[in-house]
């Protein structure tokens, strides 16, 4: 069967709406007008939308649908949770944090540190992940909180967060984790695994952009947040704005899917991935994994070819979609953080690339993506007879 190009390879940076998700979102458009603060049957039948999306939601994390505040994608669920956190202090605490955060957690937290709160990011070790041990030493009695990624964006390492989320709960310290990119696609409890806060994003899910969610505990102990945005009162007086009706109903309909598909897909990209690094190793042998090679995202790769600049590999390339590092700073060209934090040097981190596999990617498409890959290493190598 032909394969359809460009391949679409960068589910890291965004993903497709699914279909069921499209429909919703249009009858949500077209039908669901009202206002779902309004007490009549307009503001109810789009009111009722909402209520149905944020037990989708809720469903997804193992939480009540009174815990999900929606907001407008995981960089606001992020600032929400940081600085909503920060500011029902007095003094200026200390948080813990890592060095893999996404920026919309890194600039908060050093907003946070510019007004006198101590900011402490434990490093992670060369596989990508930060060490529980490492965290614990940084934990000191008086530390408000911990703020963890569970799912690296750039390298697909999956953190520790259910160990991490035991720590806090015996610390009896909030720990907040961006799971815009574990929601969905790797099992994830809130109640179980200790999580306080937890940030999550349509986009990445097979949803809309422009929306997201952030969770908050309301028992056992309750987590308690200032607004940002305050106005109308929306979402518990947290997050105030007209709700954005077809977003929230798509992204509750994004994890209705994600809730009823996460086990299949995962097994499925988990075995396409290994297909294609096994099929680049094979005939590229120095290629190398960036990343810890078990707890990963499934489907996602960070790879080094070592002679082989990535800007150089993404110009002959044009068949398929794949990054250079993160999406969000790979625009500006600036080196990545990540990739040094895990030891790579320059000219290593030049030559990365993410792949991030999907629900769509079929078995040819990953074929015909390696045939291409090796083929432009070998040309950007100079390595002549590739085929
Ligand atoms: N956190 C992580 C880990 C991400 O990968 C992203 C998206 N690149 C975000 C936060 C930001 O999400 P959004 O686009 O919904 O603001």
């Amino acid at each position: 069967m032909a394969v359809r190009t460009p391949v679409y390879l960068d589910h890291h940076a965004t993903t497709p709406v699914d279909p069921a998700v499209i429909e919703i979102m249009k009858a949500a458009l077209a039908d669901h007008f009202g206002n779902p603060n309004s007490a009549h049957a307009f503001g109810w039948a789009a009111a009722a939308l909402v209520d149905g999306a944020r037990r989708q939601v809720a469903e997804l994390l193992g939480c009540a649908p009174g815990e999900i505040v929606f907001t407008s994608g995981a960089t606001e669920a992020n600032n929400l949770a940081l600085k909503g956190f920060a500011a029902r202090y007095d003094r200026p605490g200390r948080i813990v944090t890592s060095n893999l955060e996404h920026e919309s957690v890194s600039r908060p937290l050093a907003e946070l540190a510019a007004r006198g709160w101590e900011v402490v990011a434990v490093a992670c070790a060369r596989d990508g992940r930060v060490r529980l041990e490492d965290l614990a030493e940084a934990v000191t009695p008086g530390t408000a909180l911990v703020s963890v990624v569970a799912a690296q964006n750039e390298l697909g390492t999956l953190q520790p967060w259910p160990e991490i989320g035991d720590l806090c709960r015996r610390r009896g310290v909030v720990f907040h984790t961006d799971a815009a990119q574990a929601v969905g696609k790797v099992p994830l409890d809130v109640a179980r695994d200790g999580i306080g806060l937890l940030s999550l994003s349509g986009h990445k899910i097979y949803g809309p952009k422009g929306v997201g969610a952030l969770y908050v505990r309301a028992r056992g102990p309750n987590v308690r947040l200032c607004a940002l945005a305050t106005g109308g009162g929306q979402e518990r007086d947290l997050r105030s704005g007209t709700l954005n009706v077809p977003g929230i109903a798509g992204l509750g309909a994004a994890c209705g899917l994600a809730a009823s598909r996460r086990s299949a897909d995962a097994q499925r990209l988990r075995r396409l991935g290994r297909s294609l690094l096994d099929a680049l190793r094979d005939a590229i042998p120095d290629v190398m994994l960036n990343g810890a090679a078990v707890e990963r995202l499934p489907g996602s790769l960070n790879l080094t070819f070592p002679g082989a600049p990535a800007a150089r590999l993404i110009a002959k390339l044009s068949v398929l979609a794949v990054s250079t590092g993160s999406a969000c700073s790979s625009a500006d060209g600036r080196p990545s953080p990540v990739l040094a934090a895990i030891g790579l040097d320059e000219a290593a981190r030049a030559a990365s690339l993410r792949i991030c596999l999907g629900r769509d990617n079929t078995a040819e498409e990953v074929a015909f993506a390696a045939e291409r890959i090796v083929a432009a290493v070998r040309e950007v190598r100079g390595e002549g007879g590739a085929g």
